[in-house]
């Protein structure tokens, strides 16, 4: 499994005498949609939801994890106001890439 974020391969869960170390966090997530439902009764009122359209598990590295934006992307997919998979997707290990200092 791969970080959704930035790529790095996530190992599974290790246990050590004084616990566990997480390596990675899951995320049940998919793209969602508004979906009414209308009831049948005259006056009755109509219901939307968001209906769940493809299952995806985002895998989040305990780096990532540990990074606030990405933090607040998970949890604003979480509480469906911000899907994660449409966002343009959180650069957490973006390389530095200012030209190197000249050595020579
Ligand atoms: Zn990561």
């Amino acid at each position: 499994m791969q970080c959704f974020h930035c790529g790095r391969e996530v190992r599974e869960t290790t246990h050590t005498q004084k616990g566990y170390r997480v390596d990675y966090y899951l995320l049940h997530t998919g793209r969602t949609e508004w979906a009414f439902l209308k009831d049948p009764k005259e006056d009755g009122a109509t219901l939307h939801y968001l209906k769940l359209q493809d299952p995806i598990d985002i895998v989040s590295c305990a780096d990532c994890y540990a990074n606030p934006q990405i933090r607040q992307r998970l949890e604003q997919d979480f509480n469906g106001s911000a899907s994660i998979l449409n966002g343009e997707g959180v650069k957490a290990a973006e390389k530095n890439t200012s030209p190197q200092p000249d050595h020579g």
